[in-house]
């Protein structure tokens, strides 16, 4: 374990050090908790896992949204969140210390859990295991509910909250929607925007934040689409690594490599439907630079469900840092929330079937993207014994795709160099121009930020009019025509040609 945690620091420590991230922000006043800069890097990073996501879902006939990240109190009361969005805190009778409960039993009592109790129960649970305050060894005051949500106020005195999530302010659209869409139903939207969750003292860095940007995509769904959908039958063939409740509750972590439609078949998935949008969110996590040797899916076990979810599902990735992380969660959500909506706004949130009114079913998908950020630099963390570092991002993803070195810095070097550097920049990819220090320097600076392919030009660049391509991974070397640069570095970060092929 304590192995573990010092990896999650030296991963911060690159991303602090090479401009992926910065904080707890602000850092100039000490920092709050889970809340955090991105650097240029990061930012650069980030953009290229929306742009997937953004692509994936654009493919899958989901269209775009985007709402207000602060909603009315009725919103919320409506929702669900502002009676159920709660954690249960202990406050420590002298140094006034706060904790989370379920979070300080589990630490603390080997195998016990809060799980299920009520707020009473709770409380004298922690009394019979004998739990103080960690910190002072004093007595834990009663459990009490903290609702996550961050308070604010619109104008004088309205009541207002900042959105944990993004699906409640997509849900509110559904009339809307519907004549986006043309009364016809499924309905398919996605939303990329920031939430907030006010967490009780956060740790493990980007992992738990206060402020993120969440991906939400929706299904506005009738029962009888969910049992027949037609995009499912494209990929009905294709392998999920499955790891099942009831594995889990027989003590496996084993994970199973099934094709989704004996998943069906077998009754992990109920509904054809649902089950296309657990290959979706695997496809999505594929396109961010994961596969299936970090990778499961993981299905809730019953206890973990929410009262009204028919099934559900998490992306899980696996990390160096802490183990598997929980990434993404796909939700069958019945027709709660619109239900819901509806009994509060006194608005119709129904379609006709047979000439009756029914409420339609939500099918979601909901993630962070810090965490995947996250979970890729670490992915992609690797170091040799003599301590130098790499991070092995995938070409498409990669925050800066190119750099061009002059191989030094004389005037008739460094012009070619700028041109070749303008091209790339102007070809839609993003490049570096580094003139400082050796080319060995030069190369180890980008390895280390991940930079998968570097471009030298050299005295025989003015005879030949050719260039050196150098590869990060191989930190193999080969000349190639300067006119065939732009194109072949476009091949190479769409993985069309591999580096090798250049070689031979
Ligand atoms: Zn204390």
């Amino acid at each position: 374990m304590s192995s573990e945690k010092d990896f999650s620091e030296i991963v911060s420590g690159l991303a602090k050090k090479r401009g992926f991230y910065w904080g707890p922000s602000p850092e100039i006043y000490g920092g709050s908790a889970g809340f955090y800069d991105l650097g240029p890097l990061g930012k650069l990073l980030k953009n290229r896992l929306e742009n997937v996501i953004r692509t994936s879902f654009v493919k899958a006939n989901f269209w775009e949204v985007e709402c207000p990240t602060v909603s009315p109190e009725i919103v919320w009361k409506a929702s669900g969140h502002l009676d159920g969005f709660i954690d249960p805190l202990t406050k420590c009778t002298k140094c006034e210390q706060v904790y989370r409960a379920d979070n300080l039993v589990e630490e603390l009592a080997d195998g016990e859990s809060l799980k299920g109790l009520s707020l009473e129960e709770m409380t004298s649970r922690i009394q019979e295991l004998g739990i103080q305050c960690p910190k002072c060894k004093s007595e834990l005051g009663s459990v009490e509910q903290y609702n996550l949500m961050l308070k604010t106020t619109l104008g004088l005195d309205q009541t207002a909250y900042m959105r944990p999530e993004t699906a409640t302010s997509t849900y509110l659209l559904f009339r809307r929607l519907l004549t986006f869409f043309r009364d016809k139903l499924p309905a398919m939207v996605f939303q990329i925007g920031n939430a907030y969750r006010n967490e009780i003292s956060p740790r493990q860095g980007m992992l738990r934040l206060r402020e993120f940007t969440q991906v939400e995509g929706q299904i506005f769904i009738l029962d009888a689409d969910e049992m027949n959908w037609a995009p499912y039958e494209e990929v009905k063939t294709e392998t999920l690594p499955l790891l099942t409740y009831q594995s889990q509750e027989s003590g496996s972590e084993d994970v199973q490599k099934v094709a989704l439609e004996q998943a069906v078949k077998k009754g992990y998935f109920q509904k054809p439907a649902y089950a296309w949008c657990v290959w979706l969110a695997h496809k999505i996590f594929s396109g961010m630079g994961f596969d299936d040797s970090n990778m499961r899916l993981r299905q809730h076990l019953p206890t973990e469900r929410a009262h009204y979810a028919a099934d559900a599902w998490d992306v899980e990735l696996h990390t160096k840092s802490f183990g598997w992380v929980e990434c993404c969660g796909i939700h069958d959500r019945g027709n709660y929330d619109l239900s819901r909506h509806q009994e509060f706004s006194k608005q119709k949130l129904s379609v006709k079937v047979d000439k009756k009114p029914v409420v339609p079913n939500v099918l979601e998908i909901a993630f962070g993207v810090e965490r995947p950020l996250f979970c890729l630099i670490d992915n992609c963390y690797d170091v040799n014994e003599k301590g130098e570092v790499w991070l092995r991002f995938p070409p498409h993803l990669a925050p800066i795709q190119a750099a061009v070195f002059p191989l030094m810095g004389k005037e008739e070097l460094v012009g070619p160099a700028a041109e070749i550097y303008h091209d790339i920049l102007d070809s839609g990819l993003v490049t570096q121009l580094d003139q400082g220090g050796s080319i060995g320097r030069r190369y180890r600076r980008q390895d280390e930020i991940g930079t998968p392919f570097c471009i030298t030009v050299d005295y025989d660049t003015l005879e030949d009019d050719t260039v050196t391509l150098r590869e990060r991974d191989s930190m193999q070397q080969v000349r190639i025509k300067r006119s065939e640069v732009v194109p072949v570095l476009h091949q190479l970060v769409k993985r069309e040609i591999t580096f090798s092929s250049l070689t031979t």
